[in-house]
Formats: C-alpha cells, sequence, structure tokens
C-alpha cells in the first residue's frame, strides 16, 4: 500500500490531518487501531469541546468547524449550544467526512514498526487480523495522541512534567440516564450555593425548560456530607459532581467525575488498574446520585468510556518546544499554523497537590509554531494533537479537540505540501503551510 500522506492515529486530529492533505491534493489514509474515529472523544466518552471562541470570535475553523456543522446538521449537537456533542454521532460524521473527502480508513489496524531510510520515514507496519501490513508513504503524521510512530522511528520523545516524569491524571467519562432534570433545577433554585462558582443556576434552568444541553459542576455539601458518612469515594481533588455534558430533553448526562493519579498510560498493567478503580469510582458516585440527590432518584449508569481517558502522555521533542510563557503571553509566532484559547489546565498530578488553571483573557488567543509540529532527528514526518512538541504545562492548554484539530489540520497540510515537493517538513517554508491553511478556511 501507498499514499502521499500516511496519518497514524484516527483522533479528532488525525481526522483533521487526513482531511487537510486530501484536500491539499494528496492521496492520504488514517491507520486507526480501534474501530471507530474520534478517538478520545468517541472511545472515552469526552464531550463538550472545550473553548474555541474568545471574545465573541472563533479562533478554530477549518475542519474544526466542518465537524461542528455536521454534528447539528445530524443531531449529535444543538446549535444553540454546539460545544455540547453527542460522541456516537461524531463518530459517524468523522468517517462520513473522510469518504467524502477520498481518505481511506483502516480499522483495527495498530502501527507498531517504522522503516527509517537515510533518515527519513518510508514506510509504516501496522498489525492488523491479516498480519503485519506495509503502509509506504511520502509523508507521515502522528496523531496517535502517545507520539507511538515518533518513538518507534528513533524521534526524540519526552513524557510528564520535566521534574519527575509524572503526567495528568487518567479519568473514566461515564454517562448516567433516566435523570429528571425538572426535579434537579428545582432543587439548584434552592440551594444555588450548590453550583459551582462558574454555573449559573438561571442558566441551568433555562436550559432545562427549552431542553438545550449545559454543562454543571457542584453539589460540593452534598458530597461533603456523603463523604462524612463514608458513602463517597475518595478521590484526589474531587469534591464536586461534574456532569459536563448534561442532555436535559434525553434525560442522560457525561460525567468528568472519575480520577486516578500516578498512572503511566503507556504500561498497559498499569492503565488496567488504573480503569478498575475509576469503574469503582463511578459505580459508588451513581449509587451517590441515587440515594442522594433529587431528581437522580431513578438514574442508571447507562455506559461507562470504552477506554479511560488519557490527558497526556509521551510527545514529541520538535523543532521548537511550545512554552507556558508563550501561551500565557499570548505570543504571535510569524510561523503560527494554529490558534487556541483554552486555558492552561493541568489536573492535580498527585494526591494533595494543587492543579494549574491560567485562562486566556478574552478577546485573546495564543498561538503554535509550525515547528512544534516537528520532530528532531527524523525526516518526512509531523505530529498533530495532544502529542506536539511542548512542555508539560502547555500541553495543558493545547491538548483539547479544537485546538488538537487545528494543529491535526496544520500537520495535514504540510505533510500533502512536502509530499508534493519533495521538501521535508523541516524545511518547508512555514508561510506556504499558512496559505493552504487559510485557503482551506483555518483561522491564522
Ligand atoms: C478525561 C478527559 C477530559 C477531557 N475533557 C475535554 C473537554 O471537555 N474538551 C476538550 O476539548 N478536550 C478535552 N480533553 C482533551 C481531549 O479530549 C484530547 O486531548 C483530544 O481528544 C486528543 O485528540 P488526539 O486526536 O490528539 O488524540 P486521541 O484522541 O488520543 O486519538 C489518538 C487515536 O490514535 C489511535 N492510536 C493510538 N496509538 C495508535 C497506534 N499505534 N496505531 C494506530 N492507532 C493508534 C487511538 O486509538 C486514537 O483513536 C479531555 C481529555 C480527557 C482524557
Amino acid at each position: 500500500m501507498r499514499y502521499d500522506v500516511v496519518v497514524a492515529g484516527g483522533g479528532v486530529a488525525g481526522v483533521a490531518a487526513a482531511v487537510g492533505a486530501a484536500r491539499a491534493g494528496a492521496s492520504a489514509c488514517v491507520i486507526e487501531s480501534g474501530g471507530s474515529l474520534g478517538g478520545t472523544a468517541t472511545q472515552a466518552l469526552v464531550t463538550p469541546f472545550m473553548k474555541w471562541v474568545s471574545g465573541g470570535k472563533p479562533v478554530v475553523a477549518g475542519v474544526f468547524a466542518v465537524v461542528l456543522k455536521r454534528l447539528v446538521e445530524s443531531g449529535g449537537a444543538d446549535e444553540r449550544e454546539p460545544a455540547i456533542f453527542e460522541p456516537e454521532l461524531l463518530k459517524v460524521v468523522l468517517l462520513e467526512m473522510c469518504e467524502e473527502a477520498g481518505v481511506d480508513v483502516l480499522f483495527n489496524a495498530r502501527v507498531v514498526g517504522a522503516e527509517v531510510e537515510a533518515g527519513g520515514l518510508k514506510a509504516v507496519l501496522a498489525s492488523t487480523k491479516r498480519g503485519a501490513l506495509r503502509v509506504e508513504g511520502l509523508s507521515f503524521v502522528d496523531a496517535t495522541g502517545d507520539a507511538d510512530l515518533a518513538a518507534l522511528a528513533g524521534a526524540p520523545v519526552a513524557a510528564g512534567r520535566e521534574s519527575d516524569g509524572l503526567v495528568q491524571p487518567v479519568t473514566l467519562m461515564f454517562k448516567v440516564a433516566g435523570i429528571d432534570f425538572e426535579r434537579f433545577a428545582e432543587y439548584l433554585e434552592r440551594h444555588p450555593e450548590e453550583a459551582a462558582p462558574w454555573v449559573s443556576v438561571e442558566h441551568v434552568r433555562r436550559a432545562v425548560g427549552e431542553g438545550r444541553p449545559f454543562s454543571f459542576a457542584g453539589l460540593y455539601r452534598l458530597v461533603a456530607e456523603t463523604r462524612a458518612e463514608g458513602e463517597f469515594p475518595e478521590i484526589p481533588g474531587i469534591g464536586y459532581i461534574a456532569p459536563l455534558a448534561a442532555f436535559p430533553r434525553e434525560g442522560y448526562a457525561v460525567f468528568n467525575n472519575t480520577r486516578v493519579c500516578e498512572v503511566d498510560p503507556l504500561d498497559p498493567r498499569q492503565l488496567a488498574r488504573a480503569t478498575l478503580e475509576a469503574y469503582r469510582q463511578a459505580l459508588a458516585i451513581v449509587r451517590f446520585l441515587k440515594k442522594r440527590v433529587p431528581g437522580f432518584e431513578r438514574c442508571y449508569l447507562a455506559q461507562l468510556g470504552c477506554r479511560i481517558g488519557v490527558r497526556e502522555s509521551r510527545r514529541i521533542v520538535g523543532e521548537y518546544v511550545l512554552k507556558l510563557e508563550d501561551l500565557v503571553s499570548c505570543v504571535e509566532f510569524p510561523d503560527a499554523i494554529a490558534r487556541g484559547c483554552y486555558a492552561v489546565d493541568v489536573h492535580p498530578l498527585k494526591p494533595g497537590e494543587k492543579g494549574l488553571w491560567i485562562p486566556v483573557p478574552e478577546g485573546k488567543s495564543y498561538t503554535i509554531p509550525y515547528r512544534s509540529l516537528v520532530p528532531l532527528k527524523v525526516d518526512r514526518l509531523l505530529a498533530a494533537g495532544r502529542c506536539i512538541s511542548a512542555e508539560h504545562a502547555a500541553l495543558g492548554a493545547v491538548r483539547v479537540m479544537p485546538t488538537a484539530m487545528a494543529t491535526g489540520q496544520a500537520a495535514g497540510v504540510a505533510a500533502a505540501l512536502s509530499a508534493a515537493s519533495g521538501v521535508p517538513p523541516r524545511r518547508l517554508s512555514a508561510e506556504e503551510v499558512r496559505r493552504e491553511l487559510v485557503k482551506q478556511g483555518a483561522m491564522l
């Protein structure tokens, strides 16, 4: 098999890369180890899309904007609150978009090997039911989230916090159905102090009345009381309930409430242990909801994420390492290929530690330079999504889905231009990449 652009990993970044490459005129494929596209968003049930609008203006568009539109059209999101989407429909939207762009998708195919010739990546080997599959390419995008391809090709990689290698905690998302949101909203109106400071009870009330999705966090007192009675699990840093995607019309919500610290997501055994721990946390939370929270009396666990959500693992070390300071001071890089406006958001790495939350002022955004997609040492390879070259803390911001799609589309476009011209990504003109991205509707 041979393509101009080979993308390893079919998460949101990988899909944006493949579609971006195809729109730039390349033949492209996505090699995905699972059986659906969307990665963390679909397999780990992560919704909503975090912040991409600053001061009322979007800072990410391109393929991401098409996904949003298609989600609304397919009933997978509500145009009044498009950030909160239904992961099952995202699977359909992404696969259809690949088909329409002429991208070949390979499922149940895991990239397990890399052939490097004269310093440049030449082919990948994927493990499939038919045995090893060799896929040649003129350029490659590592969108595995874990920088698998870069590591296999011998490019320098890094993991976790610079001081001790610890990564952000893993979280198993879960879906609870059978919720009476009217009763829940009435309870909140009586106890507005139970809502997190950033939650407007009035907004929740209106969303429930109009059947519109909303995000919620709170119930501090109920959690504290239940914990005092020994009936709420000890979860590091979790003293609240967070149905981040609540769908009142359908009567269900997806919870971002479990947390397991000090796990190496690349270690299969540790991952299984953490998953079991998170299952137990989820079941205990559902028991709490049923017993203590008005509106949840008849609720039930409808779905556990197919896999635990990994916020951070391995990343490439690139021509430029994006710094926390670059984001905080909203640096305008001359070779910017993507923008973001989500806060620096690092959850506590171990029990007793504090996390990091540094929001971007409204109306501002930061940029991501092309050089942070280009790994050192190995040619014909780019990275996208949550494995680009960034400091641990900076990754805490650029990992979110809209930004991951923006870096994905940029990596795909660069890979296509490199394949067409024979100029390796390291020497490619960022200006040329930017021009094609603008043509494709990206916001720079
Ligand atoms: C609990 C949690 C909550 C979050 N909350 C939000 C939120 O509310 N909003 C937001 O915008 N972001 C959120 N994020 C961040 C965001 O979901 C991820 O960072 C983003 O989805 C990463 O996308 P990606 O495509 O780079 O990687 P991934 O989603 O990890 O996709 C990588 C894909 O590659 C595949 N793959 C891996 N290795 C291989 C291989 N060797 N061969 C072939 N395929 C491979 C995987 O199966 C997967 O499909 C959250 C993350 C977590 C874990």
